[in-house]
């Protein structure tokens, strides 16, 4: 289903949206940051940098309480927010993220916790004309419920869910040759940083890195963990409870394989015992494990973890170095 949607019909969208849904939408911050904020029927951002918050810690949050004991001997656990959410202003990496974590974590056995809260909400992707100063964003093409494809001054509104489309027919329709040109535009966008990505993976299989590499890399690493706390498709965590006046209350938060104690076991052995080790696995995992198990990357280029380390050593970095030092290799 295509539409085209004025700055007005935009609007009566989002009230729609916003009856049956808790809808955040873009906002640029004071701060000078960009986020989703609840929808107050008047002001959003749609052009602005990218989210700096991952789109999956809606679903899957920094603490998350898992269950409850209390003091009488009874269990309780949490049940999913009573108003599903509406995201609007994911990008297509954002997109591409939650799809991610949307298959990992359905694997059985499926994870619950992250199910709930992603049950019935709506993704509502925005690209187009949407980026930095209005840059052309890359479509997105699936991943959503709907795609608003940002023309200036009109919209390609596209549905690829029964909600998506439920929301969308009251619309008209759009021309679909004017959506092929979006699309041919949208196949012009450099794809430079995905080929390096990808050769930097292909080195990485057929084990051409090697440790001297990963030492000096290794050695700039500082653990403060925000690589893995920023990025959409990193999902492990750890356990931990904590006592208070009615019981205890048992959560999972967020882990980070770049910290000493990740697979530290009780016994004292440490399979990931020193900093080389873990940060060879932080990038190994995306670029050789995850296409093993999953048919494609666990890194969708994203950007966050490269605009999060504080050393210059996130995700794309270390490809380009990578490709520079060993490309001659392939
Ligand atoms: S660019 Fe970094 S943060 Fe984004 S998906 Fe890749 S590894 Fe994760
Ligand atoms: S963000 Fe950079 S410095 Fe911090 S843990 Fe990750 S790689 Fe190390």
């Amino acid at each position: 289903m295509l539409k085209t949607l004025t700055a007005q019909d935009l609007f009566r969208l989002l009230d729609r949206v916003s009856r049956d849904y808790n809808l955040l939408v873009p906002r640029n911050l004071d701060d000078g940051t960009r986020g989703l904020v609840k929808w107050d029927g008047q002001q959003l951002d749609f052009c602005g940098d990218p989210l700096q918050r991952k789109p999956t810690s809606h679903f899957f949050p920094q603490t998350d309480l898992l269950v409850q004991l209390l003091k009488d001997g009874t269990a309780s656990v949490p049940r999913k927010t009573p108003e599903p959410l509406a995201l609007l202003g994911l990008c297509r990496e954002d997109l591409q993220g939650i799809a991610f974590c949307d298959r990992f974590f359905s694997v059985p056995p499926a994870d619950d916790i992250y199910l709930d809260k992603r049950r019935g909400a709506l993704l509502i992707g925005l690209t187009g004309q949407a980026g930095p100063e209005g840059e052309f964003l890359p479509l997105a093409g699936q991943d959503c419920d709907i795609e608003l494809i940002a023309e200036k001054p009109t919209w390609t509104a596209v549905a690829y869910s029964e909600p998506g489309a439920h929301l969308l027919e009251e619309f008209p329709d759009a021309d679909p040759q004017g959506f092929e040109r979006l699309w041919e535009r949208s196949a012009e966008i450099t794809v430079a940083r995905q080929e390096k990505l990808a050769q930097a993976a292909q080195l990485l299989q057929r084990e051409l890195v090697t440790d001297d590499f990963w030492e000096e890399i290794a050695a700039r690493c500082i653990r403060c963990g925000g690589c893995n706390f920023v990025c959409p498709t990193c999902t492990c965590f750890c356990v931990q409870d904590r006592q208070g006046s009615h019981g205890t209350e048992r959560s999972r938060i967020w882990d980070s394989c770049q910290l000493d104690a990740f697979m530290r076991e009780a016994g004292g052995h440490n399979p990931l015992g020193t900093a080389l080790l873990r940060t060879r696995r932080r990038i190994h995992h995306k670029l050789v494990d995850d296409p093993q198990r999953w048919g494609e990357p666990g890194c969708v280029l994203c950007g966050r973890c490269d605009r999060a380390c504080p050393t210059g050593i996130g995700m794309y970095s270390v490809c380009d170095a990578i490709v520079s030092r060993f490309g001659e290799r392939l």
